[in-house]
C-alpha cells in the first residue's frame, strides 16, 4: 500500500481541478498563459474566499480570462444529494462525486462556532472491526479539490459561514493513506490567502500510520489525533489490522518525537467497548503508556451500527475508566456523540442514503 498507489487511484480528470491549486500554482498557471501573476491570485481569491462556483461568477475578471479558463480549466462542484439534521443540531452531508460515488461531511454544532467533519477517502482500507466506513474498504482516494469542495460547499449552505472556525479530518477514510492530496488541502485551507483557517483550528486523526506521521510533522502545523482505542498489541490488533505493522510502542515513540507548538497536545481517542477494552487494567495501563506524553485523552462509548458485534460499556464503568484517568492526572474527556439519530457520529458515515441502510 504505498502513497504512490493511492495517488494513482483518483481519477485523472479530477487531478487538475482548480480547487486543488495552492496560491502559487495558480499564479504559476497564470504565467504559463501569458498572464500577469496578480491575475492567478485574483483566481484563487475567487475561489477560495468568495466561493466562486463558476467562472462567470468572477464577474471583475475580463471575458476573455473567463473564456480562456472555461476552455483551459476544470472547476468542479460537488454535487449536494442529501443532507439530515439531527436534533442536537447537527447536520450531516451528502455529496455525489464526478465519478458517481459519494461521500459525507458532518457539520457540528458547538457552543459559539461550528465544527466540520471532512472526508479524506471513499471508504478505507485500514480495516478496523469497530467502523461501518471500515466495513465497507475502500474505493478511492479523494482529490485534494474534492476534500477543499466539501469546506466550501457546507459554508455556501450556512446562514453564518464565518462561524465555521474548525475542521477535523475524521470523516471517511485514513487522511495519511492519501497523503500528498490531504496535506496539500490543509495547506490551501490554512493559507491566508486561501480559506485562511488557523492551524490551531485543524485536527488530523489517524489510526497510526507511523511514516506518514513523521513525515506530516515535518511538512505542516496541524494538530494530531491518534485513534488508540487499546492498550495491548493482541488487543489493538484484533480491532486495528494497522497495529501488526506499527505495534503500540512504535506508535508511542512516534507521538513522543512528534513536533508540538507551545503548550499544544497531542489528542488519543479511546472508543471504549463493551468487555474488549474498558477494565481498570486498561485504564491503568494508558495511564502508563501516556506517561511523559503532552496528551490529553477522549474517550468515545462506541457508536454502535447495524451488524456491528460490539457494544458501548454501561455508563458506570465509562465513569470508572474516565476516574482513573483523571486521578493520574491526565486530561480525559467523555465526548458525547452528536447527531446518533442521523447515523452522523464517528464510525458510523457509509456515504450512501441512510434508506439504503436500513
Ligand atoms: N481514519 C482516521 C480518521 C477517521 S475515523 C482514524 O481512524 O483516526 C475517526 C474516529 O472515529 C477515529 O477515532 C475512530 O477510532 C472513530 N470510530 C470509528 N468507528 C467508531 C465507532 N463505531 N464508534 C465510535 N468511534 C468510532
Ligand atoms: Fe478507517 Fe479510521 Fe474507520 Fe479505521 S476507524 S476503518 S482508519 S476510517
Amino acid at each position: 500500500m504505498t502513497t504512490l498507489l493511492h495517488w494513482q487511484t483518483v481519477p485523472a480528470t479530477m487531478l487538475n481541478d482548480l480547487k486543488g491549486f495552492e496560491s502559487l500554482e495558480m499564479e504559476e498557471w497564470a504565467r504559463q498563459h501569458g498572464l500577469p501573476a496578480y491575475r492567478g491570485r485574483q483566481i484563487h481569491s475567487w475561489l477560495f474566499r468568495r466561493l466562486a462556483g463558476s467562472f462567470d461568477d468572477m464577474s471583475d475578471l475580463p471575458k476573455s480570462l473567463r473564456s480562456l479558463l472555461a476552455r483551459e480549466a476544470t472547476l468542479n462542484n460537488l454535487r449536494l444529494i442529501d443532507s439530515l439534521s439531527s436534533e442536537d443540531g447537527t447536520r450531516k452531508y451528502l455529496f455525489e462525486l464526478r465519478d458517481g460515488m459519494s461521500i459525507e461531511s458532518v457539520l457540528i454544532p458547538e457552543r459559539n462556532h461550528w465544527t466540520l467533519c471532512v472526508s479524506s477517502q471513499v471508504g478505507c482500507a485500514m480495516g478496523c472491526r469497530f467502523c461501518l466506513t471500515g466495513s465497507q474498504g475502500f474505493k478511492r482516494n479523494l482529490s485534494t479539490a474534492e476534500i477543499v469542495d466539501q469546506v466550501i460547499q457546507v459554508k455556501l449552505s450556512m446562514e453564518a459561514p464565518e462561524r465555521l472556525t474548525n475542521i477535523v479530518l475524521m470523516g471517511m477514510g485514513e487522511p495519511l493513506a492519501n497523503y500528498e492530496n490531504v496535506v496539500k488541502a490543509l495547506r490551501i485551507l490554512e493559507n491566508e490567502t486561501g480559506m485562511n483557517f488557523s492551524h490551531r483550528k485543524i485536527t488530523l486523526s489517524t489510526s497510526g500510520l507511523v511514516p506518514e506521521m513523521v513525515r506530516l510533522g515535518n511538512d505542516i502545523t496541524v494538530n494530531l489525533a491518534v485513534s488508540l482505542n487499546a492498550t495491548d498489541d493482541e488487543t489493538r490488533s484484533s480491532l486495528m489490522p494497522v497495529n501488526r505493522r506499527y505495534p503500540i510502542k512504535k506508535l508511542l515513540d512516534v507521538c513522543r518525537a512528534f513536533p508540538l507548538p507551545n503548550r499544544r497536545m497531542i489528542t488519543f481517542e479511546y472508543i471504549l467497548i463493551d468487555g474488549i477494552n474498558d477494565t481498570k487494567e486498561d485504564a491503568h495501563r494508558l495511564c502508563k503508556l501516556l506517561a511523559g506524553l503532552r496528551a490529553k485523552i477522549n474517550l468515545i462509548p462506541l457508536n454502535p451500527h447495524q451488524g456491528s458485534p460490539y457494544s458501548p460499556p454501561p455508563m458506570e464503568r465509562i465513569l470508572t475508566f474516565q476516574e482513573t484517568l483523571i486521578d493520574h492526572h491526565l486530561t480525559a474527556i467523555i465526548r458525547k456523540s452528536k447527531g446518533q439519530d442521523i447515523l452522523a457520529a464517528c464510525g458510523q458515515l457509509s456515504g450512501k442514503h441512510q434508506s439504503e441502510d436500513s
